[in-house]
């Protein structure tokens, strides 16, 4: 009777001491997971509004998602993922839900769940569909493959296909138009950033706001090159040989030549 109690004591407390640490080293994660219960309103679609937010706000916060969710069902064929989306109406408000103070918006994916958070500047297309692009990835491969299998530079490529920022919409011209942004960023390539440099997170973003610029470019250069080689079946095909365990880079090039080796052959 006594070393059960014991056992439940040392039960509650491990269980305490971990939500503890939990707070302690993943705060964002936290606040989004208990959001609903702070100064925000619920709206329909999984939607989180601050409370402080305008009413022409909240239309239009709710106009742009739809309009976001068709492009991803455009790109991928359907949306799988429906991550929370938490909208803050000032700066502070996102600092301490996305953990940062520049950009307009951020998606956590986490094994406990994911979010997107929107600050003041995300209230647009572009950012919300770039966001769900990152999300729709995380459903499709998991935690665990997306932070480990995937380039970062492959990731940020992929959101910017439905971000059209750098880019007009017309995805048969979208090579063309990243190539023309990249040849002017790089003055012709020669101060050029090279794919193995912004393979992960932090060769990505760290550096000053033109690096990031170039990062952002050479991924959108490169994914669009790829997909209008492989199309969106390669696309499919990609995630499929992720999932199954094949490495990002062999299948990446193995889908490119099979696709290239196809459109020969209909060709000749
Ligand atoms: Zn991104």
């Amino acid at each position: 009777m006594r070393s059960k109690k014991l056992f439940l004591i040392n039960f509650v407390l491990i269980g305490v001491f971990l939500l503890a640490a939990y707070y302690f080293w993943f705060p964002a994660i936290w606040r989004c997971q208990t959001a609903r219960f702070a100064d925000f309103t619920e709206l329909p679609g999984n939607v989180l509004v601050s409370n402080d937010a305008t009413a022409s706000e909240r239309a239009e916060l709710t106009k742009s998602i739809e309009r976001s969710r068709v492009r991803i069902r455009q790109f991928w064929g359907t949306q799988l993922g429906n991550s929370r989306v938490i909208y803050c109406h000032d700066p502070q408000c996102y600092q301490r839900y996305a953990l940062q103070d520049e950009g307009a918006g951020t998606s956590l994916g986490t094994p406990t769940g994911s979010w997107i958070v929107l600050g003041p500047e995300g209230l647009n297309d572009d950012v919300i569909s770039h966001e769900m692009c990152h999300d729709e990835l995380f459903t499709r491969l998991g935690w665990f493959k997306t932070k480990n299998a995937v380039p970062q530079w492959f990731d940020e490529g992929l959101a910017l296909m439905v971000d059209y920022r750098f880019t007009n919409p017309d995805s048969t011209r979208r090579h063309l138009d990243y190539l023309d942004e990249w040849m002017l960023t790089t003055h012709h390539g020669s101060t050029a950033l090279d794919l193995t440099e912004i393979r992960t997170v932090k060769g990505f973003f760290n550096g000053d706001a033109h690096h990031v610029r170039q990062a952002y470019l050479t991924s959108g250069l490169e994914v669009s090159r790829w997909l209008s080689v492989v199309g969106h079946r390669g696309l499919t095909e990609l995630v499929l040989a992720l999932r199954h365990g094949e490495a990002f880079d062999a299948a990446y090039a193995r889908i490119e030549k099979s696709r290239q080796q196809l459109a020969d052959s209909q060709r000749n």
